[in-house]
């Protein structure tokens, strides 16, 4: 090129030595920034897992001395509904006693949501069903907070653990309400919808919403904006779940304007049934 261009003329064996040297410094470089691309990624992942190890640790720890007292209240309820009272009461005590037990379970398996196998124990749900028995759970608590419930849901089956989809629905509500808590006319809209093969569910919330940072940063063991009311694993939980259910789960949300979970869930066809959709 040079000879060419400038008309100076260089020996081609001097040519043919630069431009190996060149190509070889080149490839150096370039094996050098993958080497540490790839090492950042491996230390990313070994700080990942060594955080993994610890709230794992963690929950051992918790559920055996939280499963005792758990059991007791159980007990003392269940003496309770022996007792004269009235249907309500009675309706109360059977949901606190159905949450309790499902607290027992969630605290047994926490261990477990960890590896691969959690959400073994699959079954065919209707999303409908099972978002209106978390809406009866958490409508106590968005009563306390007047955030109004609103659903407009279709009977619609998938194939999943119901302890630890349940657990995923209450998890993100939960959260959107919170989310509410100084809002004067908070409202959590939960929307589903077909496309193609999936389900898609939507939690609108009117919320305090998010900066693109704390969207980044969810999902992140421990990361928690609510001090000593948070614990920062729920939406740890619904991550793992939700990918080990083979869906996905996006995030739309802007600071003061509230927040949009997305959550998308392969559809398990009913081979002996007709479907029908209720909107309700
Ligand atoms: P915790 O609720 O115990 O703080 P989570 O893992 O459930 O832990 O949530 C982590 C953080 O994500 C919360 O502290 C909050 O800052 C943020 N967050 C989650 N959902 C919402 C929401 N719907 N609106 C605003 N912030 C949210
Ligand atoms: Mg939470």
């Amino acid at each position: 090129m040079v000879n060419w261009i400038a008309g100076i003329n260089v020996p081609t064996k001097l040519a043919i030595l630069y431009a190996l040297l060149l190509s070889s410094v080149l490839a150096l470089i370039i094996y050098v920034v993958e080497t540490i691309q790839k090492l950042w990624t491996v230390q990313h992942k070994i700080m990942q897992s060594q955080k993994m190890e610890t709230v794992s640790q963690l929950a051992a720890s918790i559920s055996h001395e939280v499963r005792n007292p758990l059991t007791s209240v159980k007990g003392f309820m269940q003496l309770l509904q022996e007792t004269t009272l009235t249907n309500n009461q009675k309706n109360y005590l059977e949901i606190s006693i159905s949450e309790l037990d499902r607290a027992v379970k969630v605290i047994e398996d926490y261990l477990t949501f960890a590896n691969p196998k959690a959400c073994s124990a699959v079954k065919e749900l209707d999303v409908q069903e099972e978002i209106n028995r978390v809406v009866k759970v958490l409508r106590p608590l968005a009563n306390k907070n007047s955030v109004r419930l609103e659903l407009s849901t279709s009977s619609i089956h998938i194939l999943a653990n119901q302890q630890y989809f349940n657990q995923c629905l209450i998890n993100i509500c939960k959260n959107a309400i919170e989310s509410m808590e100084e809002h004067a006319h908070g409202a959590l809209t939960i929307k589903t919808e077909k496309a193609k093969n999936d389900i898609i569910i939507r939690f609108i919330d009117t919320g305090i919403g998010m900066s693109k940072e704390e969207i980044a940063r969810l999902g992140e063991p421990y990361y928690s904006t609510k001090g000593k009311n948070g614990t920062g694993l729920g939406m740890m939980f619904v991550f793992n779940c939700i990918k080990e259910m083979g869906g996905t789960i996006h995030v739309e949300s802007k600071k003061g304007h509230g927040t949009t979970f997305i959550m998308r869930l392969p559809i398990q066809y009913r081979t002996n049934s007709k479907e029908t959709d209720h909107a309700s």
